[in-house]
């Protein structure tokens, strides 16, 4: 890419960080002092196009390619004419090939093609739909306005959240400041030994504690439903379903079977294994559990035969 810079004086960003670069409604380049420099009077032609041109209208080139700079510009211009929505027309293929039309002008306008041509079907449109233009116009306002509104009650909503909460923060501290300088002051007064008064003091602090608890503002979830806060909805439908059965599993191991759980010690098994602790039985551990699971493992395919 070819380092940014202004056409006239030659600047370019490498050589100046600062340099602001502007662009006008024909898309071309120039800096900001060239801009001060050549409009002082407020309006002049543009050096490359010769375009007359307004310096109010110059605006800080935001994209590399300044042609997308004029494109955007011509954009905003179009769709402030061409304004008509979806439900106006009868069906979807009509407003496609409405938002097709409007892309052609852009085009036109952005890459001078068929300029006048161009110029002439947006009058024409112009001309032809003034009412609803201007119609389109003002539900647009009204939505924009209606959306800043609720936007409006929102934040005032929260402002007054968030005072409530400071307003909450400050009660607590000062409660528990005043009951720890309590409980100083009774350690000085007081005749009564220590250890009693901590107890004391440990249980009041509690007791503060479970009110303020209780006192907390309500929490608002994200679904609005205020907690505790009781909504009448529609029961849970009921599956009707046949219930589940259960039947033990059955394994085929190809080996002896193992003898059950409950007579492995009658038969020595456990003889060997290590007893359980109470902290196994805490933990769902018994020997004869092991044990049976360690016969399992080696009896299983001690008869393995191939099909
Ligand atoms: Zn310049
Ligand atoms: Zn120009």
């Amino acid at each position: 890419m070819d380092d940014q810079g202004c056409p006239r004086c030659k600047t370019t960003k490498y050589r100046n960080p600062s340099l602001k670069l502007m662009v006008n409604v024909c898309g071309h380049t120039l800096c900001e002092s060239c801009v001060e420099l050549l409009f002082v009077r407020g309006s002049g032609t543009c050096q490359e196009c010769n375009t007359p041109l307004r310096k109010t209208n110059f605006r800080v080139q935001l994209f590399e390619d300044p042609t997308i700079d004029k494109e955007v510009e011509i954009r905003k211009k179009i769709i402030k004419i061409f304004n008509k929505r979806e439900e106006e027309f009868p069906s979807l293929r009509e407003y496609n090939d409405f938002l097709e039309e409007i892309e052609e002008i852009v085009f036109n306008l952005t890459n001078n093609v068929d300029l006048d041509n161009t110029k002439k079907k947006i009058d024409m449109y112009q001309k032809l739909n003034k009412d609803t233009i201007v119609r389109n116009k003002i539900k647009l306002t009204r939505e924009q306005e209606e959306l800043e509104e609720a936007l409006e009650v929102e934040k005032q909503d929260n402002e007054q959240r968030r005072l409530l909460i400071q307003k909450e923060e400050l009660f607590q501290q000062k409660m528990k400041r005043k009951n720890k300088q309590d409980l100083l002051d009774q350690l000085e007064t007081s005749r009564l030994p220590a250890s009693i008064l901590l107890a004391q003091h440990k249980g009041k602090t509690t007791q503060i504690e479970m009110q303020l608890e209780r006192a907390k503002p309500s929490v608002t979830f994200s679904t609005g439903i205020k907690m505790g806060h009781h909504i009448s909805s529609v029961p849970i439908p009921k599956l009707e379903e046949s219930l589940y059965h259960y039947q033990p599993i059955h394994i085929e191991t190809y080996g002896p079977e193992v003898p059950c759980i409950e007579i492995l010690g009658r038969q020595g098994y456990l003889n060997h294994v290590r007893a359980t602790s109470p902290q196994d039985l805490a933990g769902g551990y018994t020997s004869s559990l092991a044990c049976h699971r360690a016969l399992q493992d080696a009896f299983s395919g001690l008869f393995w035969q191939a099909y």
